[in-house]
């Protein structure tokens, strides 16, 4: 088995959980990430100012659902616990939400800005077709394919294989548009975190306020809700940040100064409404597993625990 080659598909949670356990264990692993950075949907916008938003996962939810990431976070220097209120306190990366995340990828081989646009079988593998950033494509061939990107891509690339056919009709997604705004001066409202605190907002958060971050210039996220994210799912970013600035507005209850910063970022798939309820699920052959958040929940500890079974089930097969 040690002497196969592995792809794994995304370096979110899921990829590097499982990425880096098979890594450790002596595996030959190559990680292909079509953005920029590591960390998926637990991002953090850098501006050229240097202010932080945290527009993805805002904390970590219920960590004691994946034990050995509970055991990862205590006493990990890049986390820490953010009290936002006497009854909430969750771990959050600290300066920013992917810092966590960053070592779990020491010693793999990680490309990034890498996408990976067609599988297809050869006699004996799987060819991937990885296209760049600049345009070039290149192929690779792999003996193992791990995927761990959100249901919608997975079906793009695997819904016409034997074997995952029907598995995607049961998993869905849901949209969630967010906005990200600085003010230079602290805004007079009293609380950093706010579940629905206007109809169509889900989440309302002071991102400054989280440990390791700078108190000033002060930065908000507002996460709107599925419907509102549905509904403008089509809306284009200046259209959304304006609408959702004037959302915060009325929560504030009075006039809002100039942002120093603004904009919007809509995430396609950004929560599992519906999940598929196993950890993976493998090709009947063995050589392809999906993950992902999508097979077991909606939080970092869903992805977590998949992309680490994933690790398991080969690692037994050692
Ligand atoms: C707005 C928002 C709020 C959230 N709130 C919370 C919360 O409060 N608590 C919590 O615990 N969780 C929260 N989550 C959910 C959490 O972020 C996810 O469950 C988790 O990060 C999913 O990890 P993953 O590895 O399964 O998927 P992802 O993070 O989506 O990783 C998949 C990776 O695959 C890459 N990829 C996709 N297609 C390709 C391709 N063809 N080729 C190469 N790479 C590809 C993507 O770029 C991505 O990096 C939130 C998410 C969002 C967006």
């Amino acid at each position: 088995m040690k002497n196969r080659r592995i792809a794994v598909i995304g370096a979110g949670v899921a990829g590097l959980s499982c990425s880096q356990k098979l890594g450790k264990a002596g595996h030959d692993v190559t990680v292909f990430e079509k953005s920029r950075g590591l960390g998926g949907r637990v991002a953090t916008r850098r501006t050229p100012d240097g202010l932080f938003f945290d527009h993805g996962a805002p904390f970590i939810s219920n960590p004691n659902y994946a034990p050995e990431l509970e055991t990862r976070l205590t006493g990990d220097e890049l986390v820490n616990v953010w009290q936002a209120r006497p009854e909430n306190a969750a771990y959050v990366g600290v300066p920013a939400m992917n810092t966590w995340l960053k070592p779990l990828a020491e010693n793999l081989t990680v490309q990034l800005q890498s996408r990976i646009t067609e599988i297809t079988a050869t006699e004996d593998q799987w060819r991937l077709t990885v296209t760049r950033d600049d345009g070039t494509n290149s192929f690779e061939n792999f003996d193992q394919i791990i995927s761990t990107v959100p249901a919608p891509q997975a079906m793009e690339l695997f819904g016409a294989l034997p074997g995952f056919t029907g598995v995607f009709d049961k998993v869905e997604m849901t949209p969630c548009w967010t906005l990200m705004v600085a003010f230079a001066e602290r805004l007079d409202i009293p609380l950093d975190f706010q579940e629905a605190p206007g109809p169509d907002v889900a989440k309302l958060m002071r991102n400054s306020a989280k440990p390791g971050r700078e108190p000033l210039p002060d930065c908000w996220v507002l996460q709107a809700t599925e419907k509102w994210s549905i509904s403008h799912l089509e809306e284009d970013k200046e259209a959304a940040h304006q609408l959702l600035l004037s959302i915060l507005q009325d929560i504030a209850g009075f006039p809002l100064p100039t942002p120093v910063y603004k904009t919007a970022h809509r995430w396609r798939y950004a929560l599992t409404k519906n999940a598929y309820g196993v950890p993976f699920l493998p090709h009947p052959d063995g050589s392809i597993y999906l993950g992902g958040d999508w097979l077991l929940g909606d939080s970092i500890a869903h992805a977590w625990r998949s992309g680490s079974a994933i690790a398991d089930a080969l690692i037994q097969t050692d």
